[in-house]
């Protein structure tokens, strides 16, 4: 994607999501300068927008980029030399309207987005928030390093850096150092050939926090691994706050010294894991909320159903669902939502009736003839509605089929079935949570 388009398209997504007085104020007359995979330069009218827009807008301007290209470049917003102002803007009058000033320096390399305060605290997640918050109020004493792990958008990140931004908050001055573990090493090899280990180390070596983002990566790299060692050496023997993230353990990482697995598992090891339906809903309202967007609790559980491991897509579900209902004009309706869940592209599954009844079978730890037989037990009822609902709703089969499939049930009781579920998916958690798991299983075995 060239820059141009790029920018139209992030601008699309700011747009859907701030007043068009806002955005007017702060987007006219802002373009892209300059793009690449590390890095993307932003440019804008005036020195004013230049140091305002990136506390207000940076996160939605992340958030596009990331949707659209799905890399995290650094952002960097420089004023224009062509003079290109924008009728748009008064100075004067946007300062009177937004302007706050900033009470701490404004920390280039970490995002103020990411708070303790906004981290949704579910079970899936609670021990490694209760290890983050020891560390922000005691850095360098508690649990050094802090090491977080699991996998892709289960919250580390924004976990790492609302540690950072705690610190921040109690203590402005302290030097808090972000990078991911790409850039660490790009930075010892540049440092390396240009001949600037010395400055290479005076940074790293001087911060209060360090935060190293997917330490992953670091496996194989010898001589990363050799300048990290002792860079950490060095902050934890001068009580600096370490905390690294990484989507596996460190037993796990191959090619990783010895000597810097023994250190990790000095400090504090803790998983996140993927989070359960109901962190799933309790962060989708937090987001909407945060978004200026009321969207009822039965609509967010749909969302919340349709996405399960990964945070970060079912943010970007949100915010789609947000997106296409507004151009629309429709309200989120638990109908609406349906309709476009249905409509956005997602995996579809390819599966047969015997897999579906096996997958139910094995889910409920049920007989497969007491499935499809005549029995009537309380236990066997859910199992044999869920299987009508998933052959209907899934597979696109008859009642009448469902109803052979399933020992030669009448279509209506087929209908009644599938029905129940139906209406209780909108507002029943708990066969919502059946579903989705059932469905998780399923789609496992395929
Ligand atoms: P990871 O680093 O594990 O891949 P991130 O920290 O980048 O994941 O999280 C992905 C997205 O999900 C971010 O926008 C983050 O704010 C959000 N997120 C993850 N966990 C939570 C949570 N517990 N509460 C609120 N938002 C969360
Ligand atoms: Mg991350």
């Amino acid at each position: 994607m060239d820059k141009e388009k790029l920018w139209k398209k992030i601008t699309e997504h700011i747009r859907a999501q701030t007043a068009s007085d806002a955005y007017k104020t702060w987007f006219s007359g802002v373009s892209i300068q300059e793009m690449s995979e590390q890095k993307i330069i932003i440019c804008t009218p005036s020195a004013f927008i230049q140091q305002n827009i990136g506390p207000r807008y940076l996160h939605l301007i992340d958030a596009a980029i990331e949707q659209e290209i799905h890399t995290k470049p650094q952002i960097e917003f420089i004023v224009s030399t062509k003079g290109t102002k924008s009728k748009n803007i008064v100075e004067e009058e946007v300062e009177e309207e937004f302007f706050q000033p900033q009470t701490q320096p404004v920390n280039q390399s970490i995002n103020p987005k990411y708070t303790m305060e906004n981290f949704v605290v579910g079970l899936n997640n609670n021990v490694a928030y209760a290890a983050a918050q020891a560390v922000a109020q005691n850095p360098g004493t508690s649990y050094n390093p802090l090491f977080l792990y699991g996998g892709t958008g289960v919250g580390k990140t924004h976990l790492m850096l609302g540690v950072g931004n705690d610190i921040l908050k109690k203590k402005p001055g302290a030097k808090i150092i972000y990078c991911s573990s790409e850039q660490f090493m790009n930075d010892y090899v540049s440092a390396i050939q240009e001949r600037k280990t010395n400055q290479l180390r005076a940074k790293y070596r001087s911060a209060d926090v360090l935060l190293i983002d997917d330490i992953q990566f670091f496996s194989g790299r010898e001589g990363t691994q050799e300048e990290f060692f002792h860079t950490f050496n060095e902050l934890q023997g001068k009580n600096a706050q370490i905390v690294l993230t990484s989507d596996r353990s460190p037993h796990e990482i191959a090619k990783l010294e010895d000597r810097l697995k023994s250190r990790f598992a000095g400090g504090l090891m803790i998983d996140i894991q993927p989070p359960d339906f109901d962190t799933r809903v309790a962060i989708l309202k937090a987001k909407s909320k945060e978004w200026g967007s009321e969207i009822s609790d039965e609509s967010l559980k749909l969302i919340a159903s349709s996405t399960q491991s990964n945070i970060r897509e079912l943010e970007g579900k949100l915010r789609q669902v947000i997106q296409v209902l507004k151009a629309q004009n429709l309200e989120a309706t638990p109908e609406n939502i349906i309709s476009f869940l249905k409509i956005s592209p997602q995996k579809k599954i390819d599966l047969t009736h015997k897999e579906v009844l096996s997958a139910v079978c094995s889910f409920f730890n049920l007989n497969p003839k007491d499935l499809t037989g005549p029995k009537r037990q309380k236990e066997l009822v859910l199992p044999r509605h869920l299987t009508m609902y998933i052959l209907s709703e899934e597979l696109g089969m008859t009642v009448e089929k469902i109803g052979q499939i399933l020992g030669g049930r009448d279509h209506t009781t087929v209908m009644h079935g599938r029905d129940k579920i139906k209406n209780s998916i909108t507002n029943d958690t708990e066969t919502q949570r059946l579903l989705v798991e059932l469905k998780n299983t399923l789609s496992a075995g395929n």
